[in-house]
């Protein structure tokens, strides 16, 4: 299958501009290739020590960037660098894997500008000064011997003074939501040196000079993080009226910035009108379909006149179907290979039989992260295996493992497998992996890989999987979920909503239970516009997935378009359609 796609891509470039252009794979787009993949990689990482040894790439280990004036030039000289690189190369000559690196760096460039010049975190964002990832990407580097790592954080800590004293000094009007967060953090940092460095000093092979120096390098940096913490608190900078501004960024900077990280043909404000709008659509099916199960679940009850009460008394009612504790691991084993009958069955999309996805419990050191979520190795690292980590419930409650099994009942558990694992987050990172892009893998779009995961869960009930009334309904509170995410997002961020606001719409409007909706909330206070990316992203396949069939007519085949969406890699899908409606 991965020749038959690789001929198809080909086809498609060809038939772009077959006169004026030399085919891809040309000169230039080589020359192009040979650029983002050596010199550009090795100048980012350059750029940014501490992500690059995140991402398994150890050549800067020792380094740690001092986010000072100094530092944002250097930022901002290493976007112009890549500017000046793009505007070299020719982009009706490049492949289209190529093509759509091309259109992600040039948003690299105009996104790091705005973020240096108009966004401007590092004002406001006390909890954006962290050295818990520069020591713990380290310590982790597996390959590297404990010596060599060891030299390597104890050149990292010399730097630690430094770098909070940097943040000191950018820090001005923080926000009370980052400030709270930034202690908490860096007091946590402290584990580090009351527990992991002098374990780890201890087992290495290290001289007695660099022993000492290590020892007063981690002393100098331990005391730079309580002060830095000290003065978060006590300066009060981060608490008093006069010192602080809000976390909202409001109306034009989240459009910006939706711009930027969205990265789709349509702004903020005109995606929040499609959000409202499948709102209604949502709530008016789920009354229909309440008012449809009402008599086969619930005929002895009156049924409620709010319509919103009644849906939730039916949602109540109906997760009651959900597996035993003891048999969620096993159960979510067994839906995989019937998902993938289906599929075949179907031929919604070619699966690739050599690649099972392998089933695991969630790793201890990985405990923490909730349910079932799909774990792929770093860039660095092709040969690792992808695994769906699924968190069994045995630490909970008999009431938290309760409460946890009744959301993810019988239906919902088929929609999150659907979502996380087969045809969505798995599959679509099997196809991304036949066109291999680092630039992908490090600035793929993230409302693409998480529309395409939604879109499929209604792809698949729509043909028919596991299809009810039942199951239509729990689809709907899902999705509902997905389009709450961007509209709590949208309206706290730009439109000032109020927490009891916010609230209503989770918990009354969208049917969520209040633990869940608190956490929600707090997770849109300290971040913005990521929560946009399941609606975004979904709404615009579904809209070029209309545009193909009404451009193909009856020449429209639904395996055809999933494939070649996937083909492209995670590139925005206004890029995508670009390539396809040609
Ligand atoms: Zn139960
Ligand atoms: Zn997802």
């Amino acid at each position: 299958m991965p020749f038959a796609l690789g001929a198809a891509i080909l086809l498609g470039a060809c038939q772009n501009k077959p006169k004026e252009t030399t085919t891809a794979g040309g000169d230039a787009d080589k020359a192009f290739s040979e650029w983002k993949d050596n010199a550009f990689m090795d100048s980012l990482w350059a750029a940014n020590p501490v992500w690059a040894s995140a991402q398994g790439y150890h050549k800067y280990d020792a380094v740690l960037s001092i986010p000072d004036a100094i530092g944002r030039k250097k930022a901002l000289a290493f976007a112009d660098w890549t500017e000046s690189k793009l505007k070299s190369y020719d982009y009706d000559q490049l492949s289209d894997v190529n093509k759509t690196d091309y259109k992600l760096l040039s948003n690299l460039v105009a996104s790091s500008r705005f973020y240096e010049n108009e966004f401007k975190e590092y004002e406001w964002n006390p909890a954006s000064y962290n050295v818990g990832d520069a020591i713990d990407y380290v310590i982790n580097n597996n390959p590297a011997p404990l010596d060599e790592k060891l030299k390597n954080i104890s050149s990292r800590l010399a730097q630690v003074p430094a770098y909070y004293t940097a943040a000191k000094e950018n820090i001005s009007k923080p926000t009370q939501e980052h400030t709270k967060l930034a202690i908490m953090q860096s007091e946590g940092l402290l584990y580090f040196f009351t527990d992991v460095l002098p374990d780890s000093l201890k087992a290495s092979h290290l001289s007695d000079a660099d022993k000492a120096s290590f020892q007063k390098n981690a002393e100098e940096a331990k005391k730079a993080i309580t002060a830095y913490a000290t003065w978060l608190k006590t300066e009060q900078k981060g608490f008093s009226k006069d010192n602080t501004r809000s976390f909202a960024i409001g109306k034009e900077l989240y459009g910006k910035k939706f711009n930027y990280d969205i990265q789709c043909g349509i702004s903020a404000d005109q995606m929040y009108q499609k959000a409202l709008d499948r709102k209604a659509v949502l709530h008016s099916d789920m009354y229909a379909l309440t008012t449809q199960l009402w008599p086969k679940y619930l005929k002895d009850k009156p049924m409620p006149k709010d319509t919103l009460v009644a849906i939730r008394a039916m949602i109540d009612k109906l997760s009651e179907k959900h597996c035993k504790r003891d048999s969620f691991m096993a159960t979510i084993e067994h839906q995989m290979p019937e998902l993938v009958a289906f599929i075949n069955e179907k031929k919604l999309i070619t699966l690739d039989p050599t690649k099972p996805l392998k089933v695991r419990k969630t790793p201890e050191y990985m405990a923490g992260v909730a349910g079932a979520s799909i774990n792929s190795p770093g860039p660095y690292d092709k040969d690792g295996n992808t695994y769906y980590n699924v968190t069994p419930l045995t630490n909970y409650t008999p009431e938290k493992a309760e409460s946890y099994l009744r959301e993810y009942n019988d239906y919902v558990l088929q929609i999150l497998n659907i979502h996380e694992a087969i045809p969505g987050h798995y599959v679509q990172l099997i196809y991304s992996n036949r066109n291999p892009s680092m630039i992908k893998t490090i600035f793929g779009n993230g409302a693409m890989i998480e529309g395409w995961a939604c879109y499929v869960e209604r792809m698949m009930i729509e043909a028919g999987y596991h299809q009810s009334p039942e199951m239509q309904l729990f689809y709907d509170k899902w999705n509902l979920r997905e389009v709450c995410n961007f509209l709590l997002d949208y309206n706290i961020q730009a439109n000032g909503w109020s927490k009891e606001q916010v609230m209503d719409l989770l918990v009354k409007q969208g049917f969520q239970q209040s633990a869940e909706a608190e956490e929600k909330y707090k997770r849109a206070t300290l971040s913005q516009v990521q929560l946009a990316s399941y609606f975004s992203g979904q709404t615009e396949i579904f809209e070029l997935r209309d545009e193909m069939k009404k451009k193909l007519g009856d020449k429209f085949d639904l395996k055809a378009f999933h494939e070649q969406f996937l083909s492209y890699g995670s590139a925005p899908v206004k890029e995508i359609r670009t390539l396809m409606v040609k």
